[in-house]
């Protein structure tokens, strides 16, 4: 095998390992985007409940105060009954205190009802919460492994580079550059194998010359459909 092709394969390794990890980190803002959205929903979910908490708080205290005026109006009304000598007054008074005692039966069976979905939004509120601190946690062991992978990815391309680089200082200027050039233009491989007579990269053939040309250790040679450098391995 042409030493030229061995090179160009090991360069090409790293550039697509490079490839990948370039693509991880573009990767990253959009998963750390996602990461942070996830609480965002959680947040919302206990600022809901909590919102729907108050509400009924407030509800409950306007029954209570409802209530007590019209208990106060009963118990002013029991003292006014207790003072009056006219049968009629006294009649018309029991009969306001009916209504108002009608009425607080009426506030008080409401005022059970919000007690009740209190309870279940205190309920929800706590799961809520829980679920909220999981996900916190959850999320700060995400963007602490994506930080990880932000350096390791770093760390890994500039290894990479470097190998590269010394490779590259092996090869004939020329052909670095036609290398360079197909690889980024083809944005997967520069460098294929010819299997079977047809090039490894757009599987058309390759002419019987061309492939004895791809054996010799010297020549280097374009697959003439696609243009990358083909290569018979062995
Ligand atoms: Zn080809």
């Amino acid at each position: 095998m042409n030493p030229a092709h061995e090179t160009l394969l090991a360069i090409q390794d790293r550039d697509r390992r490079v490839l990948d990890l370039q693509k991880s980190l573009d990767r990253l803002p959009t998963d750390r985007e996602r990461a942070k959205n996830k609480l965002e929903d959680d947040e919302a979910a206990v600022a809901d409940l909590r919102e729907k908490a108050t509400a009924n708080e407030i509800a409950t205290k306007n029954l209570e105060l409802d209530i007590q005026t019209r208990q106060d109006s009963i118990a002013k009304l029991k003292t006014q009954q207790f003072e009056t000598r006219k049968n009629e007054e006294f009649r018309a008074m029991g009969s306001e205190i009916e209504r108002y005692a009608a009425e607080v039966e009426e506030l008080e069976d409401k005022e059970l009802v919000l007690m009740e979905e209190l309870e279940s939004l205190k309920s929800d509120l706590g799961a809520a919460r829980k679920a909220l601190t999981d996900t916190q946690s959850l999320i700060d062991e995400e963007l602490t492994s994506l930080d990880e992978r932000e350096t390791e990815a770093a760390k890994r391309i500039t290894q990479l580079e470097e190998e590269t680089f010394a490779l590259k200082s092996k090869l004939d200027e020329d052909l670095v550059d036609t290398y360079e050039r197909i690889f980024r233009s083809k944005g997967d491989f520069a460098v294929v194998e010819i299997r079977a007579g047809v090039c490894n990269g757009c599987h058309m053939k390759i002419t019987p010359d061309n492939i004895h040309k791809a054996k010799s250790s010297t020549d280097i040679v374009l697959c003439i459909n696609c243009g990358r450098i083909v290569y018979v391995l062995g």
